[in-house]
This record gives C-alpha cells, structure tokens and sequence, in this order.
C-alpha cells in the first residue's frame, strides 16, 4: 500500500496483493489500475495526490506512471487557466 496523508482505511490496495501496484509488468500494472478504477473509494484523492506531489513509481489513483505524464500536462493546464 501506499504511504499517503490521508485516511487509507478504506484503500482497496491495502487489502489485496500490494506488489501488484509495484509491478513491472505493464499488464499488472494495468490490472491494479482497473482495480483502482473500479473499487476504490479513494480514487479521486489518490489521483490528484499522486499528480501534485509527482508521484515517480507504482500505480496510483487508478494511473500507471505512464498515464501520469499526459494527465500531470492537463491538471498543470487546467490549474493556468483557474489562475
Ligand atoms: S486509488 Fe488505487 S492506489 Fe489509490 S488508494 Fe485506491 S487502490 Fe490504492
């Protein structure tokens, strides 16, 4: 499971293989991705976290790294046009 501020009491990853959100492969990375996606409540929170902190490793918020980078280019747009 991930080390996050916020209450992970409820992180699916905390309750099933926790490697797999490690994975090297990109076909288990994507399996803890629809995992995500598809149970978990923190979804949201652990995206926008794993985003603003520039989170380098694992799965996250229902992201692998590399579905990171193009999302990191649209919070990073989005944020300049709020501004
Ligand atoms: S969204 Fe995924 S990585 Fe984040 S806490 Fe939930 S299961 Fe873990």
């Amino acid at each position: 499971m991930h080390t996050v501020p916020f209450d992970t009491s409820r992180a699916v990853c905390a309750t099933t293989d926790p490697d797999l959100w490690y994975a090297d492969t990109p076909a288990e990375q994507q399996e803890a991705a629809d995992i995500c996606r598809a149970t978990c409540p923190l979804l949201r929170a652990c995206a926008e976290y794993a985003l603003t902190t520039r989170q380098q490793h694992g799965v996250w918020g229902g992201m692998t790294r590399s579905d990171r980078r193009p999302a990191r280019q649209t919070l990073a747009h989005q944020t300049s046009l709020a501004a």
